[in-house]
């Protein structure tokens, strides 16, 4: 470090607690390898420039954003640790690369509640990157507060200029693909530049036409790369050759990151392309990629051309006529869009996508909304004007509420947006978009809405890309139902590809291959083929009942979530609902529903399967990862491990009861079940069963059979206990594994380690199948195991003999089923009891599979 030229004082960002750098939960911050500075837990959710200077790198995620000063020193800003794995959500980034910044201006606003809830830590760090522009770093300690006090003083030093000689040969390394799920964010970036420094040489890292200097972790992050993105690594200088060869390695093996975290296509073919596809790519406009990666919205595989899809402008004239002539273009321009959308409704068969356009129309019937509209027309303005006004001023304020709790409702901000945008193109003359679409389109699209996929032709539409969205999204859940894959939440760059181009899109994983090779497409559509044939084949044989070769009967049956999803559940071969999830009722609504409201729904479903089919209905199951906004749990700190399943509804017996009278009223139409969750003591099972009792007797008896799930160890250890007061167990395999290991289910870095494989969780499930033998009980499976197909002949070895799987399972499991022999299948869960991990399981089960019939051996 040279001789000092000035100080720089770094303000903070945000108010909260400073804490030394090396107590951040991660080793990239702690051991300076980003470079050195402080960290903040913070109280405020706006992060403020802490330095005047220019924005030069902002991660697509927007939890990271490096700001430099007119001196050159490099002010990397980072809300939260492991923060890039949420993708962008939770995070909205009030400015934009090259804009220069005051200090104490906006940068970017997040969602505490949020970030706390899915991220591994708050902390956020404050570091200068280009440590070698300092020659003293003075940290503040204490409390500060955002954009008031100072976090950091900094003594400048003189860089000196390099002495190298640069006139070796350039060293070109080989292409590497990068394995990082979320490209070279903060991490790995900084492991790189970290290795990188080791060198004397000049050293950069080439993407397509932009290169960036591999010392510097801001140019390494600026280069916004991707999972799949093909790189290459070149040098100039003495030890080019060496650190060609270190810098690629390293960037082969992920700079450090897990190789478990990179998301593996489940497809065989896509796996073995990932090479070949990355192997051709080439420059798009501004976007170089080969794999974009997004969030699943819809499974499936599509083979298609890109279509870009951008709304039309519509430009809206502030002074109106008179308030009456406003007032009448409204009403008719609502009456108009009534019209469209009921036109639109006559086109769908299903249920779920007729609801949508049903919220759409009673949108247009809200008097807030209406209200709103007239107040700004009755000062002179047009009716577009008002009416614009009006709906964003509606959406949002949807849209800006905080917390995981209002996913929801944001969601509906755009429908608010979608409908909004029907009437105000009627009001200006701008025909509400109906694209046509070339054969075989995939569409990319900033964001779509149902009116938007629901006029274009469907023959034509294999599938689409979205960058906004989620998985509650409307159109996610359309795309759900015409059982085309999608994907959301993807990179800008997606609308920079060229209109016309052959993709393949994996909607199973998020993944959209944007330069398939010939051999690829090949390979992609053969597979499409015979995944079809499957499908027709197991289709033929969905509504016959399934036995094993010899003979042992299993019934096939259906988890739903409402009387549609019977319906569904029933018209491909269910033999009845294993798992009726409850909560359908009481989510997404201000109160809660009244035993009257319950008793029809509960009745409707019964009536859909009739007498001769079961129906277990799980009472209310909220609580840790399923909140109900009316019912505020007080903030616990392991909301898992707190009140949850039977627990919240012992705490809240009036609730319980209602429902339970609600359900019993159905009774008499189908074979009624009634099964409690989470249950983890035999005296929670006792109340429960106890206020039943009471409920059965007021109305006179009506039959039912009283399970419990089996989705905690001691339910599992204790099963033979348990299994003397119940009919029934059901396993619910999503939580038993999380509670088994002790691994959240929804945590992104434990996804592929929380698998319910595991022998510990075949040894609970083992467990659960002899307790219930003891006593005669039968045992039922309803978590996400059931509608895997290699967990089958475990499942049935074991002494399952109720499978209770995802409607678009039924058919294939139970092909699946036909397909095995029970004596067979007890050898091969006694074996796989033995195994010590869960790769030795899976790897068992599918050479087991593979000796099947090919049917069985597609995964
Ligand atoms: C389970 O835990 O496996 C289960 C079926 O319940 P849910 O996924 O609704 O928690
Ligand atoms: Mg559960």
């Amino acid at each position: 470090m040279g001789a000092s030229r000035g100080q720089l004082v770094i303000m903070a960002p945000l108010s909260g607690v400073l804490v030394s750098l090396d107590s951040v939960p991660d080793p990239v911050f702690a051991q300076k390898l980003v470079g050195d500075g402080v960290s903040i837990d913070p109280t405020s959710d706006v992060l403020l420039a802490p330095v005047a200077g220019t924005i030069t790198q902002l991660h697509k995620s927007h939890h990271a954003l490096t700001i430099t000063t007119a001196q050159g020193v490099e002010v990397l800003l980072h809300i939260g640790v492991d923060t890039v794995t949420l993708k962008g959500e939770g995070f909205t980034a009030l400015v934009h690369v090259g804009d220069a910044v005051t200090v104490g201006q906006a940068l970017v606003r997040f969602d505490m509640d949020f970030v706390a809830r899915n991220a591994r830590s708050l902390l956020t760090q404050v570091v200068v990157a280009n440590v070698d522009k300092v020659s003293r770093f003075v940290p503040a300690t204490g409390l500060v507060e955002a954009g008031q006090s100072v976090v950091l003083t900094l003594e400048l030093a003189d860089t000196e200029p390099s002495l190298e000689s640069v006139s070796q040969d350039l060293v070109l390394g080989d292409p590497v693909v990068l394995p990082n799920p979320a490209g070279l964010h903060a991490r790995p970036a900084a492991v790189l530049a970290a290795q990188a420094k080791q060198f004397q040489s000049d050293i950069r890292l080439v993407l397509g036409t932009q290169e960036a200097n591999a010392k510097s972790l801001v140019a390494i992050m600026g280069l916004g790369t991707a999972h799949g993105d093909v790189l290459h690594v070149k040098a100039q200088g003495v030890d080019a050759a060496e650190a060609v060869r270190c810098v690629s390695s390293m960037l082969a093996q992920g700079c450090g990151e897990e190789a478990g975290a990179v998301p593996t296509p489940l497809m065989p073919v896509l796996e073995s392309a990932a090479p070949m596809l990355a192997s051709t790519v080439k420059t798009l406009g501004a976007v170089t990629a080969s794999v974009l990666t997004g969030v699943s919205a819809s499974p499936g595989l599509a083979v298609g051309q890109i279509v870009q899809w951008r709304a039309p402008s519509v430009e809206v004239v502030e002074q109106g006529g008179t308030v009456d002539q406003e007032l009448a273009k409204l009403d008719a321009a609502l009456a108009q869009a009534h019209e469209q959308i009921d036109a639109l409704k006559s086109t769908f068969k299903d249920a779920s996508q007729v609801n949508i356009l049903a919220v759409h129309q009673a949108l247009l019937e809200d008097p807030d909304l209406l209200e709103q509209a007239i107040q700004v027309i009755s000062k002179q303005k047009s009716a577009a004007f008002a009416w614009q006004s009006a709906f964003i001023n509606h959406a949002e304020r949807l849209e800006n509420l905080q917390g995981s709790s209002n996913a929801l409702l944001r969601e509906r901000g755009k429908d608010i947006r979608d409908v909004g945008g029907r009437v105000l193109g009627l009001l200006a003359g701008v025909e509400h978009r109906q694209a046509t679409l070339p054969e075989q389109a995939i569409v990319m699209a900033e964001d779509l809405s149902p009116s938007d996929i629901a006029g274009v032709d469907r023959s034509k539409l294999l599938g689409f890309c979205t960058v906004s969205g989620g998985a509650t999204n409307h159109v996610a859940i359309l795309a759900r139902s015409f059982g085309i894959p999608a994907i959301c939440g993807m990179d800008q760059a997606v609308l920079s590809l060229v209109p016309g181009t052959t993709v393949v899109l994996d909607g199973d994983q998020g993944l959209l291959y944007t330069q398939p090779s010939a051999q690829v497409l090949s390979q992609v559509r053969q597979r499409i083929a015979e995944q079809a044939d499957l499908r027709a084949q197991e289709k033929r044989g969905a509504q016959a009942p399934a036995s094993t070769t010899d003979g042992q009967a299993m019934d096939v049956v259906a988890n739903v979530r409402n009387l549609q999803e019977t319906q569904e559940g029933v018209a491909h071969g269910a033999q009845g609902v294993g798992l009726l999830r409850s909560e359908f009722l009481f989510d997404d609504r201000a109160s809660a529903p009244d035993e009257n409201e319950q008793a029809a729904a509960y009745m409707a479903i019964a009536q859909a399967l009739g007498p001769q089919r079961s129906l277990v209905v799980r009472t209310l199951d909220v609580g840790g990862d399923k909140p109900l906004s009316y019912w505020p749990i007080p903030p616990e700190a392991n909301p898992f491990l707190g009140l949850r399943g039977i627990r919240v509804s012992l705490d809240q017996p009036e609730m319980l009861r209602t429902q339970l009278r609600a359900i019993l009223r159905a009774a008499p139409l189908v074979q009624m079940h009634i099964m409690f969750p989470m249950v983890a003591l035999v005296e929670e099972l006792r109340q429960a069963k106890a206020i039943l009792a009471e409920e059965q007797k007021a109305l006179g008896q009506p039959r039912v059979q009283v399970g419990m799930m089996v989705e905690v160890p001691s339910a599992a250890v204790m099963a033979e206990q348990f299994a003397r007061e119940v009919d029934f167990f059901s396993i619910g395999t999503n939580d038993l594994t999380q509670y088994t290991l002790a691994m959240d289910r929804g945590h992104p870095k434990l996804a592929k380690l929380a698998d319910g494989f595991h022998p510990s969780v075949l040894k609970m499930i083992a467990l659960t199948c002899a307790g219930a033998r003891q006593h005669g009980k039968w045992v039922g499976v309803c978590g996400g195991m059931a509608s895997e197909r290699m967990a089958v002949p475990v499942l049935i070895g074991l002494g399952v003999r109720e499978l209770s799987v995802s409607v678009p399972a039924i058919a294939a499991i139970k092909a699946c089923v036909r397909s095995l022999s029970l004596t067979a299948c007890q050898a091969l869960a006694q074996e796989v009891l033995q195994m010590s991990t869960s790769a030795e399981v899976r790897a068992r089960l599918a050479s087991f599979a593979e000796g099947l019939s090919p049917h069985a051996s597609l995964r």
